[in-house]
């Protein structure tokens, strides 16, 4: 545990959680936050390689933190993570995000699918059932439009209890999509466990997909596997043209990165994509 409690400490970032002291007034101040309407919704574009078009964006949180400015989630989220914070928070984007698509579907913008990031606890508490019944009630336009990202280890560990809630989930439209995929517990039991609609290639892996062999290599088998299993394929924290060029000559489909937009609050993303839509 202690281990653990040191590589969670570097996860807070040099300027937030040094102490025990300064974790609680955090954490107060979050709870404050998530009240109180501090946190906000960025959207990263996801393009089609082929010809630009974006096709869905991943949602991000961020915390405007008074006198902070705009505290990004590797300050908080693994903070959150250890209490039942996160799952108010995981909450509160699936509602923004519903929200902004309805908005968007009210104002005659052709939608793309969003993806919402969610943590183990949010799922094993048995709420995000509820969340998602309840938002595409209130929110229709969100309906086949959510796709949720979960990382492997969260999988792995998932209980028939938890496949109940992944399963009703897909009956309700929600699609699967898999994080950082390659740097987790890699089985290839999930494949055959659950419904995945797609696979996101860890940054790690394409940041040096020209210098490392290795990791080209490691991109091209995660390629093919989605291929094989006929799923979609997204290669994440593209920011160079020759990753692009390398992932479209050997049929990566689609991608995310700062080359195609950063994440953005949701008028710019508006206007980002009507831009993107005009090429
Ligand atoms: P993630 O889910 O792997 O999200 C991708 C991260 O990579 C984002 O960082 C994004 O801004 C960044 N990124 C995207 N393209 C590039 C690129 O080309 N280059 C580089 N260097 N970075 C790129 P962000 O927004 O700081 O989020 C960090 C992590 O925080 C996320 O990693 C996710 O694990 C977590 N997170 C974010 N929002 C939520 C949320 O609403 N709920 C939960 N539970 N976790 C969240
Ligand atoms: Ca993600
Ligand atoms: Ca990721
Ligand atoms: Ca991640």
């Amino acid at each position: 545990a202690k281990a653990a409690g040191r590589n969670t400490y570097v996860l807070y970032g040099p300027e937030l959680g040094k102490t025990a002291h300064a974790r609680v007034d955090l954490r107060r101040a979050l709870r404050y936050a998530v009240r109180n309407g501090e946190l906000r919704v960025h959207y990263q574009p996801q393009v089609e390689l082929a010809d630009g078009r974006i096709v869905a964006a991943e949602a991000l949180v961020r915390w405007e933190r008074p006198g902070h400015g705009l505290v990004p989630p590797n300050s908080f989220i693994p903070l959150a993570e250890e209490s039942d914070l996160i799952v108010q928070i995981d909450s509160e984007v699936l509602r923004h995000v519903a929200a902004d698509l309805q908005c968007w579907s009210e104002n005659g913008f052709p939608l793309p699918k969003i993806s919402v990031n969610v943590s183990a606890r949010q799922l094993y508490r048995g709420r995000l059932l509820d969340d998602f019944r309840q938002v595409l009630d209130h929110y229709p336009a969100a309906r086949g439009r959510l796709e949720v990202e979960l990382t492997e280890r969260l999988l792995v560990d998932a209980v028939p209890q938890n496949r109940r809630v992944l399963d009703a989930l897909v009956d309700l439209g929600v699609t699967f999509a898999i994080d950082d995929f390659g740097t987790g517990y890699s089985s290839f039991g999930y494949f055959r466990d659950f419904l995945i609609h797609t696979l996101k290639i860890d940054r790690s892996f394409i940041q040096q997909l020209a210098e490392e062999a290795a990791d080209a290599r490691i991109t091209l088998a995660i390629i093919g596997l989605a291929k094989t299993f006929d799923i979609e394929v997204v290669a994440e924290g593209v920011e160079l043209p020759a990753q692009q060029a390398f992932l479209c000559q050997h049929g990566c489909a689609r991608a995310q990165g700062w080359l195609f937009g950063k994440p953005m609050p949701t008028d710019e993303f508006i206007a980002h994509w009507k831009q993107a839509r005009a090429v």
